[in-house]
């Protein structure tokens, strides 16, 4: 039996010359992918309306980041991958993968990205290497630049060289998805919700394995809809909802902005001035209301109202007010069923 903790464990070297050295991501360069008011209308049928997948979408992908593009299903995702991917015909806007344009340089573009699809579908009759090999013939990657035993190390794959595809699990079929997606060494490597209906094991792997090739230099795009998934990975995440971006910051701000609401309340009476709320800062409207941001990670309504007591105001009414960046945050846990 093969030891399943050496699974991977290529040596640096074999990984850092998975990208050639002139392509790999540097800081501060022109960003790895851009698209500018990009637009996707899928055609009706006679029982199906057009659908508008994606209504004008701005993005900026750095280089070198591992970027999540987060949102529910439904949101567009994979038809923004599978424009860069050459797969689907955006209807208008621009789009450049490492600076080639896709209608002026389809070839170089193309040649840039790896994309590992949603959908798994896999030849059984092959074994890994004769996979990969054949990705590498499509791709035209000639014989003595092919890196196949390398970028089966790199994805602990290597003792399942020879093994046929059926034989191998789950998990190992996602990575061989990976190795065939980096057949030609492109500096970005995109995957489609690669974790959907994988176990937290196999996922963690798969992880390990994607976090190898970013630290070898390749830029990482993945989408997903859980947002766990995309806060512990992503150094940058952009929110996609109803075709729309809306919202694209590095993690940290982007989850501490899921993190403010605001207490409405109109009180009884008309307040002559600002009520002393501390911990809270209250804001008196011109209309009469308390206007009282929070954090509900770390304050409950309820706390807010005992002060208010306190203060001796009595409450007409009271909402709460949230981003739509909230609703956007609510949708996906509640789809994601946590
Ligand atoms: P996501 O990957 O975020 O779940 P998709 O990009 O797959 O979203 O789909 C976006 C919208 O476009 C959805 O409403 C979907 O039903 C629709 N859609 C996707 N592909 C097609 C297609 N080939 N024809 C018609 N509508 C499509
Ligand atoms: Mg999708």
């Amino acid at each position: 039996m093969p030891d399943p903790s050496r699974a991977g464990s290529a040596s640096p070297m074999n990984l850092q010359s998975i990208i050639p050295e002139n392509e790999k991501a540097t800081p501060l360069a022109p960003p790895a992918i851009s698209a500018r008011g990009l637009k996707k209308t899928y055609a009706g049928s006679k029982k199906m309306p057009p659908k508008e997948a994606l209504k004008g979408v701005d993005l900026d992908i750095p280089q070198g980041s591992i970027f999540g593009l987060l949102g529910p299903n439904g949101a567009g995702k994979s038809t923004f991958i599978n424009i860069l991917a050459g797969l689907v015909t955006k209807s208008s806007g621009s789009v450049s993968v490492w600076g080639f344009d896709i209608d002026r340089n389809p070839r170089q573009a193309r040649a840039a990205i790896g994309v590992v699809p949603q959908e798994i579908s896999m030849d059984v009759f092959f074994t890994p290497k004769e996979a990969l090999e054949i990705q590498a013939g499509l791709y035209g990657v000639p014989k003595s630049e092919r890196q196949t035993d390398e970028i089966l190390a790199a994805l602990g794959l290597a003792d399942k060289a020879n093994a046929y595809v059926r034989q191998l699990s789950g998990g190992m079929k996602r990575r061989l998805l990976v190795a065939k997606a980096m057949v030609h060494r492109p500096p970005i490597l995109i995957l489609d919700e690669p974790t959907a209906g994988v176990d937290i094991e196999l996922r963690k792997q798969l992880w390990e394995h994607v976090l190898k090739l970013h630290e070898a230099g390749v830029t990482v795009v993945l989408t997903t809809h859980y947002l766990e998934e995309a806060e512990e990975l992503c150094d940058r995440i952009a929110i996609i909802h109803n075709g729309e971006v809306v919202a694209c910051e590095p993690t940290e701000k982007l989850v501490a902005s899921l993190d403010n609401k605001t207490l409405v309340v109109t009180p009884l009476e008309p307040l002559a001035a600002v009520p002393d709320l501390a911990p809270y800062t209250a804001e008196l409207k011109s209309d009469g209301r308390l206007f009282i941001p929070y954090h509900p990670s770390k304050a409950q309504v309820g706390d807010i109202l005992e002060r208010l007591g306190a203060a001796s105001i009595k409450v007409r009414d009271l909402t709460t007010v949230e981003s739509d960046l909230e609703d956007v945050f609510l949708e996906l846990t509640y789809r994601s069923g946590r």
